[in-house]
């Protein structure tokens, strides 16, 4: 299909290409019909240039579309050409001072919480930094996209509404200038017909609904039979489902169908298949056969590729209008009233009208273009904003119910624009008195739930899925209502109040609806069969919250509403309960002399409801009312007297008995949902509403009545006024043992009874309760908080009711109650109560559950011993409650009251069996507390000629009356004083005794001064009490002593677990032997210390004795013995690599023999250092590999570690580990055989050394050749001379144990086979260079961490790192006795070559392109293999030395080439030191061997110094590597830190301190094999600039450097695009902290193949940068993640806090972030000592999740 029409497209090009803009404007304009014309040219050309095939061309669309098509408009319009005519707009245009920036998803946001009016006010990032905001107390969020810049909007913003940028505008703003004067009469009108024709024609074109006809004016005379099959998004089906259905449908690829649904996601739609229509129709069909199987079908629609091509170009000229009117607020200006004029059908015919109400049938991307549309004109220009939003209120119920049926996002719905509306307060106050908007959103939530139950109330027990499903698209209607209330008006019009107050009543009716909703019965005998349905009510609950607070707070502002709105909520309140009484038999009960009506109820028997929010309200409005003073100043307006106090307390009195209840274990078998119910009504999210505002109403109600009638219903609805009018209860139940459980019950239901009271009489700190304000009520919540344990900043905000604004108020109160320390390397800020705040502590606050109350006793108690205080905790002084709640005190005296704490207290004397408990009598005794407090407090702050009426001190020293004659409560404290049961409350009883004796005395002596009462406390305390207080105090100081010495203890415990925990178990006596001998050994201190060399210091052999973890037996260390081995981990490493860009192409043919000096693949070898016999650990790793092979039979579960790659943990730690090393002696002792005297001299070892290898290849050459050439060979071997004492045929015998010998191909064989990624082969010869080449990296790694860090080199190392390196090292030295001779000689001569260049070696590397380092290494490991067919007498350590010179030489010779073009100009003191002139001398040298390319330098100083630095790195390597070879200890000197130990590790090295002297010794071959290295031609290319070489000392890798302030990240990753979707946003950008690169991670689009399997960017990226490992950033959520190979991986915290210490992952708090150093250096140190696998590991083990995720994705 696609190639027929191929040329037919190429055909119409130039038609196209010839159609002038300037033409066919000059046309139009003279058209007597414009419309018609115009339509006539869109009817021609749009079907031509869009949709001519399957694959779209967007940029030749693009470019014709504004050649043809959009030309000519913008011609017309100007009258010129547009280039002229747009920039004389731009430059007479006065711009708006509203920024009006329209989001990108992910981009940052900032709103300041001191002046943004609401939390919706944002600005963006170039608004805030230019703002006075910056420096307030902001939160920065990411934007999911729309929504705009509020900068400039000085509606939004209490201070500081402009930034500099939009502030310069803002002085020439003259009130409502119209934008129209300054465009021209002729601009304006043609302006205007060309807006208003190409707005409807897109609004036409997009909501048109026909699949195959176009409107009549836009029909085409010829009509292709060309279809689109058309695929729409839903949120319904999955990206997988699609994928599939497509495949199927069109028969594409993969990765096409990926493609599709990607596109489908983002626009909304997209065409899957172009042709014929039978063609179309049949995919169709398939697509909707194959999804609607469970759920709707997918949405499909066969549509003409006319209208697909016109609805492109209606879209495109959206966005063109958007632009156009950017020029000038002219064009804006006339943009908005095209849009809103009412078109001939009258109401909601307007352009804009159309296009709302057609919202939820268009797709995603013709829905979020108009909508741009509408923010950058409609929402931009002030007076059109109002016409709008008058549009969109009157539309308010379509679009809502539009939506709620629609099932895209509420983001992609017009309804969303709501919240740039509705939280403008000029506008949302508008919009209540004008369209009575309130009203509007109410009765349109209510609408949407019709389901009710038999009294109205609505009921979510039996909601169908698609009921659930709009029941939570509706509640974005209380978000609305919610942005209606934000902004609270500052003065009141008639008419504000009347629609305020009528949006009050459909508020009330709302919450008519839900008082008592889901109503519960106690359940007994058989539990309930299903759970009841909870949380929709809870969920409707939760939501409106802020509403019902806002509602309060805005009748709050104005005395007439708040007492209308008083009444009408009382009136409601009476309508709910007009059945109040009904069915039921009034009871009288009696008690003490009093009685009370009421009715007979029981919670545990009938229907019972949580959700009493019309009760609860009218609570919040009594407060308001006691607070605005109403009451005193008219109380004739207030209903009081209607008030029923016990009507109104009777539901929150149930439900909080019902509480009491469920903790009395009375409803267990009511189930979950009832406890969860509970836990709601309690919790900081709710309370607000719910438990706080019964707790008021019963407060209401006891300061309404006689208290004593208050606690004779209350003890009636806890169902145990039985229990209390009957005299001798306690005695009775005593005798009767068969009731435990129901006494257990009551005893729990009393002490919720007097709990209650408590909070009922010690609740007074909501201003309008008691005399305080909201300071102090947010203190005293953060003190209670703080009194359970010192907490973090996002923990304590948690504890604390957030407002609708999101805050919390903490901020301002709590530097006066709490200190901050600051957070260390991990864990995070915390605040401490301040001490002096302790006494405010209440033990029984109301917010705490029960484990808090619990927590915060016992702290509170542990800090008053430390103290050495008491440990009382009595309740605090409180303040005044406001005088409509005044009367509540009365109930501490009430006869009632005292019968209850009589009672108990006197059960409490009779000590017997189970009637009372320690809570209840801890409540009692904190009760007579309080009253003591009141009477005390009503004391001292008595008015001179008033009595105070309270008196319960006198109460309580009466005793009780007939016919019990029980004694006085206080004689009865007095006993209870010293019952030896009751040693927990004697301090409290005591401190009660001392509180009554200080109010008598203030009593007697009330004229005097209250100074009398302290002097008189101290008095009163007798001998008795004094000598108890001196035995206490030595108790106390032994208790203290006894606690240092056990915290003392565990400190030293775990400190000695933390420093050894690699050594934990391990093998002490290797390290300790070693050390005991080199402390002691006389021999070793005086003398200098030699590394290497015919001269090495001598080390007396040393046995070594080691312990296996896995059978704890002991084994010594001997060549011959089985090998022991130790845990460890092989990777590949980029750490240290200058070129990222390099990496291993084909590792089958890679050579690794030469280590380029960029070091960019190397091999890493670490290990925990535990130690297993060899046998132990195969076992060990079998048995793992058994249960491993059984476990994913069974579970398919992955492991944090990959046994088929033969990983495994180390059995003691778990640390990562994928191989053993064996250990071994220092391997040079064994084959040192003799002691040589005359050793030859560099030049001399160098012509012998070239001597055997030429006779190596030669021989070798006999080797290879066949046959063929037995005559040729006879003469060779004449020719053959071996030097003396060589002989090739001799091979030495292995001297290993066989265990030993198994042990080193094993570890050979797993470094070839991670270091190259290759299948294992224990043949291959690049075996040994792998094992060399690992040690010599590792060892390069770590004298990088020692010198970044600013460690002497041989400051004493971890203990696992010192057993790893000298492992690794000998382990090196020995493997060539397991591999081929031949190979390991091979690879000698090549190493020789590249410096000694012989014959037959084409191919080396030129000195430039060498690590020296690896050579050394290799050369001197492999040096053996060929010394051990040497018998004239050469040691082995003449050859280590004279190698180890050479390659210093070659080195030396490398740094001058590429490292010495600094000079300076400074002139150092000229011809100064010997060294400097021989440096500079040597300098000459290369000069002239260069050809003089080499840049010429006169300062000998600079170059010594150049050189010095240059090779430093590469001696500390050296030393390292040579100390553990050899085992020669290292000289004191080097292991302190300071100065750079030059000298001393030239002379460990036995190297000449003027090492320039080795120059000097061996002048002539050394002039030799510097001419030969320097005509190389890779040299000469350097020296001419032709090619990059690393130039000495090579600098440390670093992680990338981040900006100090987390929102430039996310700026940054906000303008980063996926790139591969051309252009889209990546959905999570990820930055690689090793190299800096942005990543479009856990995304389709940016999947590649790796090793035949899909993966993610992350992954991907991995395998290029870090071999395999990687360190990220997850931008959008502040995360760092570790990444290793595909299956590991974890998240780490990241580097970046807030003020208040603490990490914000998933950046939900949206506090300031700022870079925290320490962390971030942290993070490098574990990349630098390799241990991010190792990490990830534990990360693992930890946390089983961690292992289920899908890495590869990400
Ligand atoms: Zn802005
Ligand atoms: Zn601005
Ligand atoms: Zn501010
Ligand atoms: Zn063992
Ligand atoms: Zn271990
Ligand atoms: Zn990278
Ligand atoms: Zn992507």
């Amino acid at each position: 299909m696609a190639s027929e029409l191929e040329p037919e497209v190429q055909g119409l090009d130039r038609s196209l290409l010839e159609c002038s803009a300037e033409e066919t404007a000059g046309k139009w304009l003279q058209a007597t019909d414009l419309t018609r014309e115009v339509n006539q040219h869109l009817a021609y050309y749009v079907p031509k240039i869009y949709c001519r095939g399957p694959n779209p061309f967007p940029q030749k669309e693009d470019m014709l579309a504004h050649q043809v098509l959009l030309g000519p408009m913008e011609w017309y319009l100007c009258g010129e050409d547009p280039e002229l005519g747009f920039s004389k707009l731009e430059q007479t245009n006065k711009p708006s001072h509203l920024c009006g920036r329209v989001f990108k998803v992910g981009e940052p946001t900032y709103s300041c919480r001191d002046c943004a009016v609401d939390p919706t006010c944002v600005l963006c990032m170039e608004c805030f930094l230019g703002s006075i905001h910056r420096d307030h107390r902001y939160r920065m969020t990411t934007s999911g996209g729309g929504g705009f810049c509020d900068c400039g909007d000085t509606e939004a913003w209490k201070e500081g509404p402009y930034c500099q940028k939009h502030e310069l505008n803002s002085s020439e703003i003259e009130e409502e200038e119209d934008p129209l004067v300054h465009l021209s009469e002729d601009v304006i009108a043609r302006t205007y017909n060309i807006f208003a024709i190409m707005f409807r024609y897109a609004v036409e074109i997009l909501t048109w609904e026909k699949e195959s006809e176009l409107p009549p004016d836009l029909e085409m005379v010829e009509k292709s039979d060309t279809y689109y099959c058309m695929l729409f998004n839903d949120e319904v089906h999955t990206y997988e489902q699609v994928i599939y259905t497509l495949q199927k449908a069109v028969n594409c690829t993969q990765k096409e169908a990926i493609g599709f649904a990607t596109t489908v996601d983002r626009d909304g739609r997209r065409s899957v298949r172009y042709g014929d229509f039978q063609y179309c129709e049949q995919a169709k069909s398939v697509i909707v056969r194959n999804t609607s199987r469970q759920t709707k079908p997918l949405k499909v629609q066969v549509m003409h590729s006319s209208i697909v091509a016109h609805q492109n170009f209606g879209l495109k000229l959206l966005s063109w209008l958007g632009s156009i009117i950017g020029y000038s607020d002219g064009l804006r200006r006339i943009l908005c009233q095209v849009g809103l004029q009412e078109g001939p059908n009258g109401e909601n015919s307007s352009l804009v009208d159309r296009l709302m109400l057609s919202d939820s049938k268009l797709w995603k991307g013709a829905r979020s273009v108009y909508h741009q549309l509408f923010m950058s004109s409609l929402l931009m220009d002030l007076k059109y904003k109002k016409l709008f939003a008058v549009r969109f209120a009157k539309n308010y119920e379509r679009l809502q119910s539009d939506y709620v049926t629609d099932d895209h996002d509420r983001e992609f719905s017009v309804a969303d624009l709501s919240v740039q509306i509705f939280t403008v307060p000029s506008l949302a106050r508008m919009l209540i008195t004008e369209e009575n908007l309130m009203t509007i959103i109410i009765k349109t939530f209510m609408d949407h739930l019709r389901h009710r139950d038999a009294q109205g109330r609505f009921q979510f027990e039996r909601y169908t899925a698609l009921q659930a499903f709009k029941f939570r698209r509706v509640q974005s209607l209380i978000l609305d209502l919610k942005y209606v209330l934000i902004s609270k008006p500052t003065e009141w019009s008639d008419d504000l109040r009347q629609k305020f107050l009528e949006g009050f009543d459909a508020f009330l009716e709302l919450l008519k609806c839900m008082q008592g909703m889901d109503p519960v019965t106690r359940q007994v005998g058989q539990h309930i069969e299903m759970e009841p349905e909870w949380e929709a009510a809870f969920t409707l609950q939760m939501k409106l919250t802020h509403v019902i607070s806002m509602m309060q707070d805005w009748c709050a502002l104005d005395e007439k509403v708040l007492i209308e709105a008083y009444k009408k909520c009382l009136a409601v309140l009476t309508q709910c309960h007009g059945g109040f009484t009904d069915g039921e038999q009034p009871v009288t009960l009696s008690i003490c002399g009093h009685s009370v009506e009421t009715i007979r109820y029981c919670v545990s028997k009938e229907k019972v409801s949580i959700h009493l929010p019309v009760s609860r309200l009218l609570a919040g409005l009594h407060v308001l009312v006691s607070k605005s003073e109403v009451a005193y100043k008219f109380p004739e307006l207030l209903p009081l007297s209607e008030l029923s106090p016990p009507m109104l307390i009777e539901h929150p009195l149930r439900c909080l008995v019902l509480c009491a209840q469920v903790h009395a274990g009375m409803w267990r078998r009511n189930g979950f949902s009832l406890v969860n119910q509970i836990y709601y009504y309690h919790n900081v999210k709710c309370r607000r509403e719910m438990f706080d505002k019964d707790i008021v109403m019963l407060q209401t109600g006891v300061s309404m009545m006689d208290p004593n009638h208050f606690l004779m219903i209350m003890l009636s609805r806890f169902e145990l006024h039985q229990i209390f009018s009957t005299p001798d209860y306690g005695k009775k139940i005593s005798s009767e043992t068969t009731h435990k459980d129901l006494v257990q019950q009551n005893n729990t239901l009393i002490e919720e009874m007097l709990y209650l009271i408590i909070m009922l009489v010690g609740e007074r700190f909501s201003p309008g309760v008691g005399q305080v304000n909201a300071t102090d009520e947010i203190k005293r919540e953060i003190i209670h908080q703080l009194s359970i344990k010192p907490m973090a900043h996002s923990e304590l905000v948690k504890s604390l009711p957030e407002d609708e604004n999101k805050e919390t108020g903490m901020e301002s109160v709590i530097e006066a109650v709490a200190h901050f320390k600051k957070p260390g390397l991990t864990g995070r800020g915390m605040y401490e109560l301040k001490p002096e705040c302790a006494k405010e502590f209440n033990l029984y606050f109301y917010h705490f559950s029960r484990a808090e109350q619990s927590k915060a006793e016992e702290a509170q108690r542990k800090l008053k011993r430390q103290n050495k205080e008491d440990t009382a905790l009595p309740p605090p002084v409180l303040p005044p409650f406001c005088p409509l709640f005044a009367s509540l005190v009365n109930i501490l005296q009430s006869d009632v009251m005292l019968l209850i704490m009589r009672t108990v207290l006197q059960w409490t004397v009779e000590h017997n069996g189970h009637v009372w408990s320690e809570s209840m009598l801890q409540r009692v005794l904190h009760l007579i507390g309080m009253a003591l407090q009141e009477e005390k407090q009503h004391l001292e702050n008595v008015m001179e000629e008033h009595v105070v009426t309270f008196t319960f001190t006198q109460k309580i020293s009466k005793p009780g009356e007939a016919p019990n004659n029980s004694p006085s409560i206080l004689a009865m404290l007095e006993t209870l004083q010293n019952a030896p049961y009751l040693e927990v409350h004697k301090d409290m009883i005591r401190w009660i005794l001392k509180t009554f004796n200080a109010i008598k005395k203030i009593r007697e002596s009330s004229s005097t001064s209250p100074v009398a009462e302290t002097e008189g406390t101290i008095m009163e305390e007798s001998s008795r009490d004094k000598d108890k207080a001196e035995r206490k105090r030595k108790a106390e100081i032994a208790r203290l002593r006894r606690e240092k010495i056990m915290a003392q203890m565990s400190e030293m415990q775990r400190h000695f677990i933390d420093e050894n925990k690699e050594l934990f178990q391990q093998t002490l006596e290797l390290d300790a032997s070693i050390s005991a001998v080199l402390d002691n050994s006389p021999m070793v201190s005086d003398m200098t210390l030699t590394a290497l060399g015919p001269a090495q210091t001598r080390v007396p052999e040393q046995r070594q004795f080691v312990t296996c973890i896995l059978c704890q037996e002991e084994q010594e260390v001997k060549v011959e013995s089985r090998a022991m081995v130790l845990a460890a981990f092989v990777q590949r490493s980029t750490v240290l690599s200058k070129n990222r860009s390099k990496f291993i192409q084909d590792p089958e043919k890679y050579d690794p023999l030469f280590m380029h000096p960029d070091l960019s693949c190397g091999t890493h070898t670490g290990s925990c250092g535990h130690i297993m016999h060899a046998h132990c650990w195969q076992r060990y790793f079998d048995s793992v590999q058994a249960k491993e092979q059984r476990r994913q039979q069974r579970l398919r579960l992955h492991t944090s570690y990959d046994v088929e790659n033969g990983e495994f943990l180390c059995p003691l730690c778990e640390c990562l580990s994928n191989t053993v090393i064996p250990l071994l002696l220092p391997p040079r002792n064994i084959f040192n055989r003799l002691h040589f005297s005359d050793q030859p001299n560099l030049t001399q070892w160098i012509r012998t050394i070239s001597q055997q290898i030429k006779a190596l290849q030669v021989l070798r050459k006999e080797e290879n050749t066949p046959n063929t050439a037995l005559s040729r060979n006879l003469e060779n071997v004449d020719e053959l001379q071996f030097p003396e004492g060589f002989r090739p045929d001799f091979h030495p015998k292995n001297p290993y144990s066989e265990s030993i010998k198994e042990m080193l191909t094993t570890f050979g064989t797993a470094t070839y086979k991670v270091g190259l990624k290759v299948h294992p082969n224990e043949e291959d010869p690049r075996v040994p260079i792998m094992c060399w080449g690992s040690c010599a990296y590792t060892i390069q790694s770590i004298e990088r961490i020692l010198s970044d860090e600013d460690k002497p080199l041989f400051s004493p190392l971890p203990c696992r790192l010192d057993d790893c390196l000298r492992s690794l090292t000998r382990f090196a030295a020995a493997h060539w006795t397991v591999a081929s001779l031949s190979v390991v000689q091979g690879h000698f001569c090549k190493l020789f070559a590249s410096l000694v260049p012989g014959d037959n070696h084409g191919d080396l590397p030129c000195i430039l392109d060498i690590d020296m380092f690896h050579l050394l290494v290799g050369l001197v490991l492999a040096f053996p293999a060929l010394q051990c067919q040497d018998f004239s007498g050469i040691s082995l350590g003449t050859g280590d030395l004279h190698i180890f010179h050479l390659v210093t030489m070659a080195h030396i010779i490398q740094i001058l080439l590429t490292s010495c073009t600094e000079e300076n100009g400074m002139d150092q003191e000229n011809a100064s030191g010997e060294e400097e002139l021989a440096v500079l001398a040597l300098y000459k040298t290369l000069h002239q061997y260069t050809g003089s390319a080499l840049k010429e330098m006169h300062s000998g100083w600079h170059l010594l110094r150049n050189v010095r630095a240059g090779i430093m790195p590469f001696l500390r390597c050296s030393a390292l590597f040579f100390h553990y070879l050899n085992g020669v200890p290292s000289p004191p000197e080097i292991q302190a830190s300071g100065t750079s130990h030059f000298e001393h590790l030239c002379n460990y090295l036995s190297l000449p301190n003027n090492f320039i002297c080795l120059f000097q010794e061996n002048k002539e071959i050394m002039k030799l094999l510097i001419e030969s290295w320097c005509h190389n031609i890779e040299v000469k290319r350097y020296l001419e600039g032709e090619r990059d070489a690393i130039s000495y000392p090579r600098g440390s890798n670093k992680l990338i450097d981040l900006p100090e302030d987390y929102s430039s990240l996310i700026n940054q990753a906000s303008n980063f695009s996926c790139p591969k979707s051309g252009g889209d946003k990546s959905r999570a950008p990820t930055l690689c902290l090793v190299c800096g690169t942005l990543l479009c991670s856990q995304s389709y689009c940016c999947q590649t193949e790796l090793e035949g399997e899909d993966v993610g960017a992350c992954t991907a990226h991995t395998y290029s940068c870090g071999s395999g490992v990687g360190i990220f950033l997850r931008v959008r959520e502040c995360q760092v993640l570790f990444l290793a190979g595909k299956t590991k991986g974890c998240f780490y915290s990241p580097p970046y806090l807030d003020d208040y210490g603490e990490t914000d992952q998933g950046l939900r708090r949206g506090n300031p972030l700022h870079l925290c150093r320490e962390r971030f250096k942290k993070i490098q140190k574990l990349w630098h000592q390799h241990s991010i696998t190792e990490e990830i590991g534990h990360a693992q083990e930890a946390n089983q999740t961690l292992v289920g995720i899908d890495w590869q994705h990400l």
